[in-house]
């Protein structure tokens, strides 16, 4: 190997120093001035497959933001692990407002299930708010032998060798109603993880899987036009779009409790200018009335301005973090 010459060395340091302003425009978000922000479409990672319940949410809020932010909100899904996979990628994303997270509850249970999880939650990321909490149903496929919730909680202690639950893999809300529920029945069924509960619940209706708990954003649709069988809803009052449908605790099985949260995330060095943008966006898109609508079908709501707001969520996912790391460290453990 020969010395370089000084012109050599001239042209390479020049190479550098052009390499390293491409590098500075590309974790600006192209040169992006924050108060200037948002100049070009903003991609929101879904963690979740197309259809399914984060899917659902997202795109009913995306609308009014980019109508809001004078740009669009382009939904990008990254599926797999539980959502891990989508947030890892949100998690590595330029810090420039232009590559936004939407997850639910899984952000909270991800650090106690995962060893090998390639983000923190709370370090890796800054909340932007909260978007709403959904309750879970329990269904089944139209043809599920048992007629009603009491009769399933029997059918599946006595045929648990042979009953099969869906479900968008660990961590995912799907996966942790399930664990409640099997918990609380005293039984372990045989669980089929999916990329999200769009594709799980595509093979319920196909008959392909017995059962599944999930949000009713993913499942009032088919619970109404009679394509599922319907449970019973986990919340403990009986909801608005589904009043036919008993409480788990009206049918005895008052532990398996559960609503699911959602939030919207950036990577943790965006700054808090942009993030303000984002918030007062995301305030704006819950308070539109056809989201308030849509959600209401649903079985939903947008949550209050106050949890809207990055204080809200931090508080609430560091709560979250806590509980279900006793709660599944307890379950490891024992
Ligand atoms: N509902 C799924 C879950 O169980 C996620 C999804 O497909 O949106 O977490």
């Amino acid at each position: 190997m020969t010395p370089a010459g000084p012109r050599k060395v001239a042209a390479y340091l020049a190479a550098l120093a052009g390499l390293s302003l491409t590098l500075a425009a590309c974790s600006s978000g192209g040169g992006g001035d924050p108060a200037a922000y948002p100049e070009d479409d903003i991609e929101v990672i879904v963690p979740f497959s197309a259809g399914g319940p984060t899917d659902t949410v997202t795109r009913m809020v995306a609308e009014p933001m980019s109508e809001e932010l004078g740009v669009q909100l382009v939904v990008q899904n990254v599926d797999g692990a539980g959502g891990t996979v989508g947030a890892g990628q949100a998690a590595a994303a330029d810090p420039d407002g232009y590559t936004v997270l939407m997850h639910h509850i899984g952000m909270s249970t991800a650090p106690a299930l995962y060893d090998d999880l390639a983000y923190d939650p709370v370090t890796d990321f800054k909340p932007v708010g909260l978007v709403t909490e959904v309750p879970m149903t329990i269904i089944a496929r139209s043809d599920f032998e048992p007629e009603t919730f009491e009769d399933f909680v029997t059918y599946v202690q006595e045929n648990a060798d042979t009953v099969t639950m869906a479900h968008a893999g660990d961590g995912s809300a799907s996966n942790l109603c399930g664990l409640l529920l099997m918990d609380a029945l005293g039984v372990q069924v045989t669980a089929v993880p999916y990329d999200g509960t769009g594709p799980a619940m595509t093979e319920l209706v196909g008959g392909q899987v017995d059962f599944m708990c999930d949000q009713t954003t993913n499942t009032t649709g088919q619970i109404t036009a009679g394509e599922v069988k319907a449970y019973a809803v986990t919340t403990p009052e009986r909801i608005e779009a589904l009043p036919d449908l008993p409480t788990t605790a009206e049918g005895g099985q008052p532990d398996v409790e559960v609503s699911v949260w959602h939030g919207l995330y950036v990577p943790a060095e965006t700054p808090d200018e942009v993030v303000s943008t984002l918030t007062d966006a995301l305030q704006v898109a819950l308070a539109d009335q056809a989201v308030i609508d849509q959600m209401a079908d649903l079985g939903t709501a947008p949550v209050s301005e106050d949890q809207a707001t990055p204080e809200a969520h931090a508080a609430l996912l560091e709560e979250q973090i806590a509980t279900w790391g006793e709660i599944i460290g307890a379950g490891q453990g024992g």
